[in-house]
């Protein structure tokens, strides 16, 4: 059920450059009930008073039973010029924002008997699959699936939890890793490591309508290139779960 809440600023960090990671919770001190892969819309107003909102996916990692959570966390990139940006860029500890939510069906479905899942991902479209973890981690246990996140990140600067997936993968041997650099090789490679745009490696994956769904997060022009491909490769519309981080202005 969608709800309508303050939400008062916790903890921050800088997750690159330009993109910061915050931690908020609800200042009622209720606790939020989100299914991983959901998103929350921030309330607020452009300087001539109107009225606005942008969506940010939660990217807290829950309990394996995706219980309530108390601590609400978002990466948010910094936009040159953005509304959205000013506000949660400058946003200081103790500070609160207007907030509604859960949003969306960008979720694993308890339905789905796939023994593969293809998650591509760039930039910030990376933490719905961090929220879904727990959830994945049962999967790979209760049902003997197999993973592969696909995450596409300029630079080793700009390559989001990258350390956390690292370390899912190495105790979760159903969970592959493939960060994709568009810029060249980071200066100490790692044998996962993949270089160019995350649609130039999907073919190394074989996707396979008998067995795959995938999952595409992120960059509207990676989404509509990557569900190209994987419907050209024989994946269903059905097969294929798209969020696109345009502005919702
Ligand atoms: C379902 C959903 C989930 C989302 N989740 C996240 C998330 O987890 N983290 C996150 O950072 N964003 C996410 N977004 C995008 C987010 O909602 C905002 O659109 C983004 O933060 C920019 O808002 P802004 O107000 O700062 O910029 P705006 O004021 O909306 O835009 C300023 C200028 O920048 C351009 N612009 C807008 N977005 C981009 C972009 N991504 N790249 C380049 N130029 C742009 C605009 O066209 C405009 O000219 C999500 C979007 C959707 C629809």
């Amino acid at each position: 059920m969608v709800d309508h809440f303050q939400l008062r600023l916790v903890d921050s960090f800088m997750l690159a450059p330009r993109v910061r990671h915050l931690v908020f919770e609800r200042a009622d001190g209720s606790a939020f009930a989100f299914r991983p892969g959901q998103f929350l819309q921030v309330h607020f107003h452009y300087e001539d008073g109107k009225p606005t909102k942008r969506s940010y996916s939660v990217a807290t990692v829950g309990d394996a039973d995706s219980g309530p959570i108390q601590r609400i966390e978002i990466a948010v990139s910094y936009v040159e010029g953005g509304a959205a940006t000013a506000l949660l860029g400058g946003l200081e500890h103790g500070g609160e924002i207007e907030a509604s939510g859960p949003y969306g069906r960008f979720c694993l479905m308890d339905e789905d008997a796939n023994q593969r899942y293809l998650l591509i991902a760039t930039g910030t479209g990376v933490t719905p699959y961090r929220a879904m973890l727990p959830q994945i981690r049962t999967l790979i246990h209760r049902r003997g699936c197999s993973f592969v996140l696909l995450y596409g990140a300029r630079s080793e600067t700009e390559l989001l939890y990258g350390e956390e997936f690292e370390a899912f993968a190495r105790e979760h041997p159903g969970f592959t890793f493939h960060p994709c650099f568009s810029r060249g090789a980071r200066p100490d490679p790692r044998p996962h490591d993949r270089q160019g745009y995350v649609q130039s490696v999907l073919a190394e994956l074989e996707p396979n309508e008998e067995h795959d769904i995938a999952y595409l997060c992120g960059n509207p022009d990676m989404v509509d290139a990557a569900f190209a491909d994987l419907k050209e490769r024989g994946l269903s519309v059905r097969q294929i779960r798209r969020e696109k981080y345009i502005s919702s202005r």
